[in-house]
């Protein structure tokens, strides 16, 4: 299985990419999480994405694409990967298909979270307060002014890919704003109906 979640900030696809890797077994492939991890570790990635990050804008291609060439030769995604935050550019959206396709790979399928702009940035906010309540460190792109920032990038740069997609014949929409579980139901339908197609 390997595909591709789809949605602006705070449309799910973290939580539901982890409640697949539970499920399923597949990897998540978090290229946030990948920089979050680089800048902490202060490594040459991390120093130079880091303030791109906290403004809420998008990292060059170049870093991301190298990242997650790297990351998809590894052994635990010999049979598959869930991308979450990649592609978010037609660039990135064209790599990754060189790479699948040197390797001999197919994407099977691009899951859309379809949500209201409007819920997002109450959802961000809460996964603010969530994390400072439970102790954790709160992510310094979770505020509404960095939001925004976050969102209109996601319209210039990432919501093209829709378009791209669909014309592949691999785009699904599932509705982000169901509840957690039926958001969870409707893309597990959509991945047997994917596998039955063949295409898994
Ligand atoms: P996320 O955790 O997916 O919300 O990503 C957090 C931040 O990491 C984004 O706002 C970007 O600054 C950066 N980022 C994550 N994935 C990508 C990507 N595929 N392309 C460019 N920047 C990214």
């Amino acid at each position: 299985m390997r595909l591709i979640l789809l949605g602006p900030p705070g449309a799910g696809k973290g939580t539901q990419a982890q409640r697949l890797v539970e499920k399923f077994g597949t990897p998540q492939l978090s290229t946030g999480d990948m920089l979050r991890a680089a800048v902490k570790a202060e490594t040459e990635v991390g120093k130079r994405a880091k303030a791109v990050m906290d403004a809420g804008e998008l990292v060059s291609d170049a870093i991301v694409n190298a990242i997650v060439a790297e990351r998809i030769d590894q052994a635990d995604c010999a049979n598959g990967f869930i991308l979450d935050g990649y592609p978010r550019t037609l660039v990135q959206a064209d790599a990754v298909g060189d790479m699948l396709a040197e390797r001999g790979i197919e994407l099977d399928v691009v899951i859309e979270l379809v949500v209201d702009d409007k819920a997002l940035v109450g959802r961000i906010l809460k996964r603010a307060e969530e994390a400072e309540a439970a102790g954790e460190a709160v992510r310094k792109d979770d505020n509404a002014e960095v939001f925004d920032e976050r969102l209109r990038e996601y319209y210039k740069k990432t919501a093209p890919l829709i378009g791209y997609y669909y014309a592949k014949g691999l785009l699904k929409n599932v509705d982000g704003m169901a509840s957690m579980d039926e958001v969870t139901r409707q893309i597990e339908a959509v991945i047997e109906a994917s596998a039955k197609d063949g295409k898994s």
